[in-house]
Order: structure tokens, then C-alpha cells, then sequence
């Protein structure tokens, strides 16, 4: 039997919640073979303050390293808006993703036909959409260098960001979608903005060449971000893998999010830098959404993006594909048969709890696998 290490980091509200609904799910796994999951658990954020003052301490990045992959829950609340800058629970969340070089943001825009009704579009043009973003996300205008505000001669002030790409940024997540396309649709829709800006321009070239060297049976398009971000609420079934850069991908998944529902829906993973020897990948999985601290402790929280980010890990960092598709099929399920966390449940029906929710998937899983 297959067996992993994963390090799970509840990290603070919500998340605490939400990742004890995987665990059910893992210890079922275990349980019935399916997979061997050995799990350490860490602190994050401000339970990881208040635990060490540090956001993250160097031993839960040494196990983060070491894992197959680690399930984050979400950082932060109230109570440690007065903590220093650089101990801010994000701050735990930002070391990981820069000491694990995760390069890649995955954000998989997914809509399930039993909450296509409460898509803010109209019921056909977002029933069972499955569209994936791959964004980069430690390069661009976000990090590129200058990066000032400067006061000129006359007095006023200029504000300088600076986007920038090399070939290699541009190549290792054209590959990241051009491998995930592979798995799905087979399709990869690159967007940049060639018409206006260099660094488009370079992207466009980069992506073509890679294609043509490595991927001729991947299908590529390339649109215009502007173009994309109007196709996307027009027609959005006319994609499976969008790639994009950090800033443009940043705005483009938020837009693509918004077409499922509510953010206790959407997963999400980061990927590092493959090993040189084995091809796998650091890899980080954990919701859209923040702890939440309105409805922490409450037991109002929906644990579906949660649970999806497990999925996500199963498929995408563990190889195990089935598994992946029995937890998404089982949510599929749960929703079909009309049960709802507050935050999706319309007017008039009755909610039920994170844990009722939790024990549904759970229950679905073991009835499909049967
Ligand atoms: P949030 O995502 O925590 O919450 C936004 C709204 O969505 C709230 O009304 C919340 O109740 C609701 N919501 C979120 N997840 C839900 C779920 N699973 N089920 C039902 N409802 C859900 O964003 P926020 O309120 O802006 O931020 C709260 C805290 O979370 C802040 O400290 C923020 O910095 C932090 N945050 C952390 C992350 C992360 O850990 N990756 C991401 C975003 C925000």
C-alpha cells in the first residue's frame, strides 16, 4: 500500500475547523487501505505566535519540507492585528511558500450543477464548468525591482513597480500547464499583454516555443488578459488550463472564483520546483478563504474547499487519481442531494453544520467505495 508523510497546519479559526473534517477523511483512507497517510501536526499564524512569537517556527518548515505534501488550513484574526510586522500571521504562510519556492498557484474555478443557481451568471453559462488558472506567482510586477516611491525634482512623487519575466520563469510554469492539461482537457490558454508590454511579448514567444518543443499535443491558445477577463464571464466553458502571470492571474482566478459561489467552495494549491531526481514537487494545498473569524467557532464554516484542497493534493502531489475523483465525486453527491452549510444554503433552507457537512462527504466516500 502506498504510503505518505503530510504535514497538516490547521493554522488559526476556521482552519482548525475545516481541517478536522479531512482528518475524518484521511483516518477513513487509512482505515480501508486505500492509501497509508502518516500525518504531523503544526502550528501556524497566530496559534504559532502565541505559541513561539514566530508565524511559523524553523521546525514545522523542516517537517514542511520533508512532507509529500502540506495541507494549510488559514492564518489570522483580530487578536493579532498588534503583533510586529514580521511575525503577522501571513507572515507563516508567505515562509512557506518562499522557502518550499512554490512558483505556481493553482486555482481551479469549479462549478457543481447543484449550485448553479447561485452563480451570480446565468444558470447555462456556468453549469459544469471546470476551468483550472495556473498562475505564477513569485515573479512580475509584484516582486520586480525597482520598487519605490520617489519624490522629483518639482515635488511630486512617482510610484515605480516594475514587471519583469526571464525565459525560465516564463518555461517552468508553462510546463506546470501544459502537464496539468495533459491530465485534463488537453488545452492551455495563455494570456499575456504582447500588444502593450515587453515582458508580454517575451511570455507570448516563450510559451509558443516551449509548445512546439515539448507539448505539439497540447492544444494552445493565446488571448489578451483584457480579452480573457470578458471571455471569462461570457463563455467561460471555453476553457480548461489558463496560464497567466502573477498580476493578471491575480485578478483573473478572483474573477473566475466568483462564478461558483461562495469562497468556502474554492481549493487551491502551490507548487515548487520539481526534484531533479524523482520529478515531484514541494507542494502546498489549503481554501481560497481566510479563518474567518466572523464564524470561527460557530461551527458555521462550509469544510468543501477544504476538503476539495485534499482532493487536489490526492491527484496532484500523490498520484492518487482515483482517490481524488471518489472525494470530488462525493461532494458532487452531497450537494445533489440538496444538503447546504449556511453560506450556500438559499433562502429557506436549512443549514447544516461544518461537521454535519464533513460526516456527508464522508459518508458518500464510503458508499461510492463500496
Ligand atoms: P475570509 O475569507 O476569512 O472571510 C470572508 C467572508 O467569507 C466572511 O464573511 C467569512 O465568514 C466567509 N467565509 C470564508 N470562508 C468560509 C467558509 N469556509 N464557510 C463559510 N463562510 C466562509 O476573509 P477576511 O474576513 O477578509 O479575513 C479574515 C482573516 O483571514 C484575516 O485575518 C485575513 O488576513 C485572513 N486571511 C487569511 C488567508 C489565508 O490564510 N490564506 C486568506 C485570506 C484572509
Amino acid at each position: 500500500m502506498a504510503s505518505f508523510n503530510l504535514l497538516l497546519l490547521p493554522g488559526d479559526g476556521i482552519g482548525v475547523e475545516v481541517m478536522g473534517e479531512v482528518k475524518k477523511i484521511l483516518d477513513f483512507m487509512t482505515k480501508t487501505g486505500m492509501a497509508r497517510f502518516e500525518t504531523e501536526t503544526d502550528l501556524v499564524g497566530g496559534a504559532a505566535y502565541d505559541a513561539h512569537k514566530k508565524a511559523i517556527s524553523d521546525d514545522a518548515v523542516k517537517l514542511a519540507h520533508q512532507s509529500d505534501a502540506v495541507l494549510f488550513g488559514a492564518v489570522g484574526g483580530p487578536q493579532w492585528d498588534s503583533v510586529p510586522y514580521d511575525q503577522r500571521p501571513e507572515a507563516g504562510l508567505l515562509r512557506l511558500r518562499k522557502d518550499l519556492e512554490m512558483f505556481a498557484n493553482l486555482r481551479p474555478a469549479i462549478c457543481y450543477p447543484a449550485l448553479a443557481a447561485a452563480s451570480s451568471l446565468k444558470h447555462e453559462i456556468v453549469e459544469g464548468l471546470d476551468i483550472m488558472i495556473v498562475r505564477e506567482l513569485t515573479g512580475g510586477v509584484y516582486f520586480g525591482e525597482p520598487k519605490e516611491i520617489v519624490t522629483l525634482e518639482n515635488g511630486e512623487k512617482r510610484g515605480v513597480d516594475t514587471q519583469v519575466y526571464t525565459t525560465h520563469e516564463i518555461e517552468r510554469i508553462g510546463r506546470v500547464a501544459f502537464e496539468l492539461a495533459r491530465k485534463r482537457g488537453n488545452k492551455v490558454t495563455s494570456s499575456e499583454k504582447r500588444n502593450v508590454m515587453k515582458s508580454g511579448l517575451l511570455w507570448n514567444q516563450v510559451i509558443t516555443d516551449l509548445h512546439k518543443r515539448e507539448y505539439a499535443d497540447v492544444v494552445l491558445e493565446h488571448m489578451l488578459a483584457d480579452a480573457l477577463g470578458m471571455q471569462l464571464v461570457r463563455w467561460p466553458k471555453q476553457f480548461d488550463v489558463i496560464v497567466t502571470d502573477n498580476l493578471f492571474g491575480d485578478m483573473l482566478s478572483d474573477v473566475a472564483s466568483m462564478l461558483t459561489g461562495s469562497l468556502g467552495m474554492l481549493p487551491s494549491a502551490s507548487m515548487g520546483i520539481a526534484d531533479a531526481k524523482t520529478g515531484k514537487r514541494k507542494s502546498m494545498y489549503e481554501p481560497v478563504h481566510g479563518s474567518a473569524p466572523d464564524i470561527a467557532g460557530k461551527g458555521l464554516a462550509n469544510p468543501i474547499a477544504m476538503i476539495g484542497s485534499f482532493a487536489m493534493a490526492l491527484r496532484y502531489s500523490l498520484g492518487l487519481s482515483d482517490a481524488a475523483d471518489l472525494v470530488e465525486k462525493a461532494i458532487a453527491d452531497v450537494l445533489n442531494s440538496g444538503l447546504r452549510t449556511k453560506d450556500i444554503a438559499g433562502p429557506g433552507v436549512n443549514a447544516i453544520s461544518t461537521s454535519e457537512m464533513g460526516d456527508a462527504v464522508l459518508q458518500a466516500i464510503q458508499k461510492l467505495a463500496r
